[in-house]
């Protein structure tokens, strides 16, 4: 006999077998129990939650030859043939290949006939959305004074699609993603039904690859049982899903965390070597550090989503290293690297684009940092001010660009410049020490933004007095200049006594 996957095998057949959806059984088992049916249901959800398998239910517990009831026999023949998706009254219609105005005619001229056997004739449209305007119009008449006969069925992946005329006439239930404990709770009872040993860790992989949707992790489990010669194991889970080891990504993030751009590059191109796909790689990525970013933040591994994830301890020590704007950051990159990708032959420059961006992220200071040394730097200067003094908010003013591209870098001077940090013509006009901005890295700034430096063509011995100028190589020397100077990529014009 042919192998009948376990999506269908074990497709639930009565409401209380429903996983993850109990709201919505519920209160259509309550609505049959009192014979309050409507004659239209609107069932919203993403695919694979459940929504075809409970209008199944909801037809069989309608139409059962014990029926109408909450708990469908399962037994009589009407039940067997709604399980089946064969039966004479219950019409299950693909929304997406019968999308004409022509098909929904035909299908409203049929409902004016009596069932042929049952006690309703049930219509069930999967993915409605997807008829044509004129098609939804033709369905209005018959939805607005439906026979007494008819009950309708919709599921959709999309209701924002649907006229507000078709949605005002149902009754609507939107099915959630089931949860990953769920999902997993039901693997591991088909496991045991099945008689095949699977490891707690590769069920629980398992159940996260689902995201929500028990057919996706129940095609999964067949595939990993498969390729793991009858066992679940992770590493049938890992070759299944062509996943690289947990460990391995970290340790390329690792690597970018300590600023280290080179040594992620080669990690990186080893995995590729290994002949992972670039696209699911990326999304590994994605995956991960989105991981970091929750335990960074909310300080728990109960969240972490990735199913093979690297070991606790191992995150622990690289989140230590990034703070949350750099992991914001990367992950930023990332998600722009991944959507570039499509419709590009060779993306592996733009996976390397954003690791090496990601590395980046390692020299820069954070911005309350930047802040602290500014404020601290006014205060400094506070003191020393005298007439004509540039005011340090020019500084500031900068830092304020910084703040609004946060996470952002200030950038290092050019190498030339840091050789003359000082510089040999210092003006000779009074003035406090003060660091000229002369390269920030944010692209965008203008360069007229930069402050000007105070006009210095004017002889020096102008109206102001004369005072005495300290040697900017000995204002260097105090290391919170030395640090200004640097994060702005500045250097020291003249120094006030
Ligand atoms: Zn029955």
């Amino acid at each position: 006999m042919a192998y009948t996957v376990l999506a269908r095998r074990y497709r639930p057949m009565t409401f209380d077998e429903v996983v993850g959806q109990e709201p919505i059984a519920r209160t259509l088992k309550s609505a049959l129990s009192q014979n309050r049916v409507a004659h239209a249901y609107l069932f919203c959800g993403t695919r694979g939650v459940g929504k075809t398998t409970m209008a199944r239910i909801l037809a069989r517990a309608l139409n059962c030859e014990k029926g109408p009831t909450p708990d469908p026999c399962g037994k009589c023949d009407i039940c067997q043939a709604i399980h089946r998706g064969d039966d004479i009254d219950v019409l299950e219609i693909d929304g997406a290949s019968n999308t004409s105005v022509e098909d929904v005619r035909v299908l409203r001229d049929n409902a004016h006939y009596r069932p042929a056997r049952a006690r309703y004739k049930i219509y069930y449209i999967d993915e409605v959305h997807m008829l044509s305007r004129s098609a939804f119009n033709a369905l209005l008449k018959t939805l607005e004074e439906p026979p007494e006969h008819v009950i309708f069925l919709f599921s959709t992946t999309e209701p924002e699609r649907l006229p507000a005329t078709i949605l005002s006439r149902c009754q609507r239930f939107d099915f959630r993603a089931v949860a990953t404990e769920r999902i997993a709770e039901h693997l591991v009872s088909i496991c045991k039904q099945e008689k095949v040993k699977a490891e707690p860790a590769a069920v629980t992989a398992i159940a996260r690859q689902g995201r929500g949707s028990v057919r996706d992790a129940l095609t999964l489990l067949d595939q990993v049982i498969a390729v793991g010669d009858g066992k679940v194991t992770l590493e049938a889970v890992r070759e299944t899903v062509g996943a690289v080891g947990g460990d391995k990504v970290l340790a390329v993030i690792a690597a970018c965390a300590e600023g280290q751009a080179g040594r992620a590059l080669g990690l990186f191109g080893e995995l590729l070597a290994g002949g992972v796909d670039l696209q699911a790689l990326l999304d590994q990525f994605m995956r991960h550090v989105r991981d970091l970013l929750v335990v960074k933040t909310c300080g728990t591994e109960a969240e972490v989503l990735d199913a093979f994830g690297p070991d606790p301890k191992a995150m622990a020590e690289v989140v230590g290293k990034l703070s949350v704007p750099a992991l914001v950051a990367a992950l930023g990159y990332l998600t722009e690297a991944r959507s570039r990708l499509r419709g590009v032959v060779d993306g592996r420059p733009i996976a390397e684009l954003a690791l090496v961006r990601t590395a980046l992220l390692a020299e820069m200071e954070p911005l309350s940092d930047v802040l602290a040394h500014l404020e601290q730097l006014e205060r400094s200067l506070a003191g020393s001010s005298g007439p004509g003094r540039a005011p340090p908010p020019s500084v500031a003013g900068r830092g304020g660009a910084v703040a609004a591209a946060a996470p952002a870098r200030v950038a290092a001077p050019p190498p030339d410049e840091k050789k003359k940090n000082v510089a040999p013509a210092a003006p000779v006009r009074p003035a406090p020490t003060r660091a000229v901005p002369e390269a920030v890295a944010e692209p965008e700034s203008e360069p007229q933004q930069a402050p000007e430096p105070e006009p210095v063509a004017e002889s020096p011995q102008a109206s102001s007095p004369p005072r005495k100028q300290r040697d900017p190589s000995e204002v260097l020397k105090d290391p919170l200049i030395q640090k200004t100077v640097k994060m702005f990529g500045g250097r020291v014009v003249s120094a006030d006594e």
